[in-house]
């Protein structure tokens, strides 16, 4: 395992828009290290996704996976460990769906965002090949936050209702909601 240093909320690296990734740059062995480490570090902090700028690595790189049967998510759906380099995205479908999202760049906080239900991304994956994938629901919102980290955003920018921001502990104890629409990304 090499997890690394997630870096938080204040660092610049998580305001600039990462550089693309080369495509011969994928295959090479450093680059596959990232990808493990960028893995390890993502369960390690127990987050559902991560992006390479949380480990100060200003590219366009971000792990994404649902796990089965895990307490805090059970309810969910699932997900395959997607690699995602290099994405573009397009909204399907514009009405808005909100979860309780939460960061590994900012944490002991959870705010509620109001996000696209359904999104088209082009990408490539961890081999180098050039993929697409439609994605709905929490998923949907799962993947616009990772790839918000690619391009400086983070997810207090997206809140519209800023009273629906608050501490977790705050949050468990008033808000009522069910922990299965609460995320850590
Ligand atoms: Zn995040």
């Amino acid at each position: 395992m090499a997890a690394r240093k997630v870096i938080r909320m204040g660092h610049p690296t998580l305001r600039k828009v990462a550089a693309l990734v080369e495509i011969h740059e994928i295959g090479t062995p450093e680059f596959q290290e990232l990808l493990v480490d960028l893995y390890d570090t993502m369960k390690v902090e127990g987050g559902i996704g991560i992006a390479a700028p949380q480990i100060n690595i200003s590219k366009q790189v971000t792990l994404i996976e649902l796990p089965a049967n895990s307490e805090r998510y059970g309810t969910l759906e699932s997900s395959p460990l997607f690699t995602i380099i290099n994405p573009v995205l397009s909204v399907k479908d514009s009405s808005l769906q909100g979860f309780w999202e939460g960061c590994l760049s900012v944490p002991g906080l959870r705010g509620f965002v109001e996000r696209p239900r359904m999104i088209h991304i082009d990408y490539i994956n961890e081999l180098g090949e050039k993929k697409e994938i439609v994605v709905d629901d929490f998923l949907a919102t799962v993947f616009q936050h990772e790839l918000d980290h690619l391009f400086g955003k983070l997810y207090i920018d997206r809140i519209t209702d800023i009273s629906k921001l608050s501490y977790l502990e705050e949050f468990a104890e008033f808000n009522g909601a069910k922990k299965e629409d609460s995320l850590d990304e």
